[in-house]
């Protein structure tokens, strides 16, 4: 069983008025409800969590349990304390996978992942997204169609500031003329991390077949062989004999600043 705990903000769906309201015809009990509801299978057992809940829904004893975990947020990163973001990153460089969603391109966790701004260019006025494989042979794209269409999306574009070494899964045009890198994936230790963009929340995208599929796949793909603690790296006593060993050499520097 791979464990997954699907982290969400969960502010815009508890949002009062008109625009709460259309959004939680989608999401009644929230995205992450949906995503558990939806992702539902014999071989992964999956919680939900969202911060207003004690030590902002990852106290020690469900992080460290969690073999895969998913990240929605958006209005809220800077709620996030920097000491769960210090406890997320340490479980992911031990071996964690991390999926990022949407909005979570911002997030602290992202960030602090990739290195870098991870700002994009966007706009939302309702466009058609039309996503492409260009990994066919990856894990997280088996039985996904070459290219499928999501009739309404918020448009995320590029340039999109993430590091060079990712590999990418996904790429996206928008009906507007933007194209975007949707789906990445990067190693950092021995954690596995995917970002994908679709999932604004007011379009119905956690609905769609082919946006769970890459979800469900992405989780399988990120789930460690092992969760590696970190290591105590100084190796005083070489394994081999060092003829040459001699901490306290004198080196003869009287030639070197002539
Ligand atoms: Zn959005």
């Amino acid at each position: 069983m791979i464990k997954v705990t699907i982290w969400n903000e969960y502010v815009h769906e508890r949002q009062e008025g008109a625009a709460g309201d259309r959004i939680r015809a989608i999401y009644p009990n929230g995205i992450h409800a949906l995503l558990k509801e939806k992702l539902a299978a014999d071989d992964l057992e999956i919680r939900i969590a969202s911060l207003d809940e004690p030590e902002q829904g990852l106290p020690d004893s469900l992080l460290n349990d969690t073999d895969v975990l998913l990240w929605w947020g958006h209005c809220a990163h800077a709620k996030v304390e920097n000491e769960l973001v210090d406890r997320i990153q340490a479980r992911v460089l031990a071996g964690m996978g991390l999926i990022v969603l949407h909005s979570g391109h911002v997030s602290k966790i992202f960030r602090r992942m990739m290195g870098t701004s991870c700002t994009l260019h966007w706009r939302e006025v309702g466009e058609k997204e039309r996503l492409w494989v260009v990994a066919p042979n990856h894990p997280i794209t088996q039985g996904v169609p070459e290219t499928f269409t999501l009739p309404h999306s918020e448009m995320y574009g590029e340039r999109f500031e993430i590091p060079d070494d990712g590999k990418i899964i996904f790429l996206s045009w928008f009906e507007g003329g933007n194209v975007f890198r949707s789906g990445v994936t990067f190693f950092r230790d021995n954690g596995k991390i995917f970002y994908f963009s679709p999932g604004h929340e007011t379009y119905p995208i956690y609905h769609d077949e082919n946006v769970l599929k890459v979800i469900g796949n992405a989780i399988r793909w990120a789930a460690p062989i092992q969760i590696i603690p970190p290591r105590k790296t100084q190796l005083p006593e070489p394994d081999e004999t060092v003829y040459s060993k001699d901490p306290n050499k004198d080196i003869d520097t009287s030639s070197l600043h002539k």
